[in-house]
């Protein structure tokens, strides 16, 4: 089968492989439509997570089932699914404790183009076929139910890691699809006001939509200052980091009311270590709690956000600036998704209808 791959740091290209074993408890599937993230590219292109070959790129798509294990009770070939980014093992102690993205070691839930092949590929494996897959809502279609793979999840896992609160003024930094749906999120959690940080014009429109109140540029200089002049020196009770740099979590604790929380979800592709102001942390006593997490995947979780589209209550149709058609543009989304140009959300590439 054919795949789209990363080859080495820097490097991606089309490589052949054999197509993969399925398992008692797993299925093979087929691409209906797949998704280029900023992760991708922090993978390739930065070595984030260090250096790979010839491994296939993508954990976003929609999919159909074309073989399932014995052991599979709720799949069978020709269902059309979800599939999400993070697909843990269900029987881990992690699991068990409530952390199934770090099922069987730190970020081992994430397995798609980090610990196996992705899913830019003719066909591709999912591990625990019933813990893991979703069916498609028929009125979701697959080039849309791309972005419940994992800029929902994860934009919701931040707001969950900030525990935002009816009344609540929140800072958001980053409004590229990631960010956008933890607007979202802040907005049906009830937060108050809602600040974003972000400079594309289109990411500011449909962050408007999705219930930003405030906008503020990063390059209009610092972002705590720029909070805090909004707030009457108050600063905002929760902060969601959706994107930035190793410095944005300064900015975040000096934006940050003493007893916030501020919860991560950015993949940091550079930098050693994260430097926060000792004394803007309350000097170590400020209760100012940091949260940094991958979105936890699974089943029930696509489940219940693909209910939240297929009801009508989220409409994912501004997220997705540029359709493709074919396996020979993901490349070209590819690139797109590096370049960033200032239209830019998500680029999607449709395989299938
Ligand atoms: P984008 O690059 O599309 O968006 C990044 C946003 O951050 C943009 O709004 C951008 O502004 C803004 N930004 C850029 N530089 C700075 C800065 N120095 N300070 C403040 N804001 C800045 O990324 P995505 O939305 O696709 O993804 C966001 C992050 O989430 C990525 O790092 C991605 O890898 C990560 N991620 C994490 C997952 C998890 O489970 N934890 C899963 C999926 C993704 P501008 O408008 O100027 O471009
Ligand atoms: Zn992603």
């Amino acid at each position: 089968m054919k795949g789209y791959a990363m080859l080495g740091i820097g490097k991606s290209g089309w490589i052949e492989k054999e197509r993969p074993a399925c398992g008692p408890l797993d299925a093979i599937c087929k691409p209906l439509a797949i998704a280029i993230c900023t992760s991708d590219i922090h993978t390739v292109f930065e070595g984030a997570i260090g250096d790979r070959h010839d491994m296939i790129l993508g954990h976003e798509c929609t999919a159909e089932v074309v073989e399932v294990g014995s052991e599979v009770k709720d799949f069978k070939p020709g269902d059309r699914v979800l599939v999400p980014a993070i697909t843990p093992d269900w029987n881990s102690l992690e699991a068990q404790a409530g952390f199934q993205q770090h099922s069987n070691g730190m970020l081992a839930g994430w397995k798609f183009s980090n610990f196996k092949d992705g899913v830019f590929s003719e066909f591709f494996h999912v591990n625990d076929a019933d813990g893991n897959l979703a069916h498609l809502p028929e009125n979701i279609d697959p080039v849309t139910g791309t972005i419940l793979s994992d800029m929902v999840p994860t934009g919701f896992h931040g707001v969950e890691l900030a525990d935002v609160q009816f009344g609540d003024d929140v800072l958001v930094v980053g409004i590229g699809p990631v960010g956008l749906m933890a607007v979202a999120g802040c907005n049906f959690r009830g937060a108050a006001r809602i600040i974003a940080v972000g400079t594309r014009p289109v990411c500011r429109e449909v962050a408007t939509k999705y219930g930003a109140t405030d906008f503020i540029g990063y390059k209009d200089g610092s972002i705590s200052e720029q909070v805090l002049k909004m707030t009457n020196g108050k600063g905002v009770d929760k902060v969601v980091i959706a994107g930035g740099t190793v410095d944005t979590f300064d900015e975040a604790v000096k934006a940050l009311k003493p007893g916030g929380r501020i919860g991560s979800v950015n993949y940091l592709g550079k930098g050693d270590y994260i430097n926060i102001s000792r004394t803007d942390w309350g000097c170590g006593m400020g209760n100012k709690n940091i949260c940094g997490g991958l979105m936890p995947g699974g089943r029930l979780r696509m489940e219940k956000l693909g209910a939240l589209v297929s009801s009508g209550k989220l409409d994912l149709k501004p997220m997705v600036t540029h359709v493709f058609d074919g396996w020979d543009h993901v490349e070209e989304a590819l690139f797109l998704m590096k370049d960033k140009p200032a239209d830019l959300i998500k680029p999607v590439v449709k395989i299938e209808d």
